[in-house]
């Protein structure tokens, strides 16, 4: 339940470290509900890390990271539904049951099959779904009969459809042409106000982060060893929440570099 204005989730003093490298430090934040929240950063940052431990698919080494004050454990939940940049549906099953799939994931969490009236209620909540994300007509195909946008559609639908306490989107429109890239985000601006979700996306195109975020989060090393390059981690260096004006006025120039941030 959402707490009175506290956080919905919560970083602190997060930490992230494989043997003796030092992925992540000291990461501090607080995400609101109905936060847009984009993150950035070069290569290697640990932003796919930062979005696994939000996805519950490992713990911080330290620190503890909060969903409505209580700490995840590591493990999938429907409350956190996901899109990665592809294979995120099933290609052996049509478009409804991608979307059936991942209803009966989060309401049958021990696989059982839904029967009669649930299922009925399953389907129609499925369809409505793909409808939403404009694949109303393409409830019977298979994702290999489907463009990369229609796919992407998909996976937007089947992790919606569990009406996720957070949206996470891992470079979700990387694989696109630039005319179905514009589609998505008209798509997901749309149900990210429509459903009042709570969307956490990294993202490599600076200007997607400006435009679709209410917020941009960097995440960079502020501290680097040259004789210990694992020795440091990355933190977000960087996190502006963004009113109209300043969307509109898109990103400023020191995110516009492609090197990474000097080292301090
Ligand atoms: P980004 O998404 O910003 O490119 P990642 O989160 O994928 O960064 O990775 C951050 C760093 O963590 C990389 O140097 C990567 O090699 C390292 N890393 C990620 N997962 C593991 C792992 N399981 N074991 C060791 N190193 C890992």
């Amino acid at each position: 339940m959402t707490n009175g204005g506290a956080a919905l989730l919560e970083f602190r003093d997060v930490w992230v470290e494989y043997g003796d490298k030092v992925v992540l430090e000291r990461v501090n934040l607080a995400i609101e509900a109905g936060e847009f929240v984009s993150v950035v950063g070069p290569s290697g940052a640990g932003k796919s890390t930062f979005l696994r431990l939000i996805l519950g698919q490992e713990g911080p080494s330290r620190g503890q990271v909060l969903l409505d004050d209580t700490p995840l454990r590591p493990e999938c939940s429907p409350d956190r539904g996901v899109v990665f940049q592809r294979y995120s549906v099933f290609p052996h099953l049509t478009a409804l049951g991608n979307v059936l799939f991942g209803l009966e994931c989060a309401q049958a969490p021990l696989a059982a099959r839904l029967f009669g009236g649930a299922r009925r209620k399953a389907r129609n909540e499925a369809a409505a779904m793909l409808e939403a994300v404009g694949l109303g007509h393409s409830l019977d195909v298979y994702p290999a009969q489907m463009s990369g946008g229609m796919q992407q559609r998909l996976a937007v639908a089947q992790a919606l459809v569990k009406h996720p306490r957070v949206l996470l989107l891992d470079e979700p429109f990387g694989a696109l042409d630039p005319g179905i890239r514009l589609d998505m985000h008209e798509l997901v601006g749309r149900l990210w106000q429509e459903h009042r979700l709570t969307v956490v996306m990294v993202t490599h195109d600076i200007t997607e982060a400006f435009k679709l975020g209410t917020r941009v989060l960097a995440f960079d090393k502020r501290r680097h060893d040259p004789h210990a390059p694992n020795r440091y981690g990355a933190t977000a260096t960087y996190d502006v929440k963004l009113d109209r004006k300043a969307k509109a006025a898109g990103p400023p120039p020191e995110l516009m570099r492609s090197e990474p941030a000097p080292v301090l």
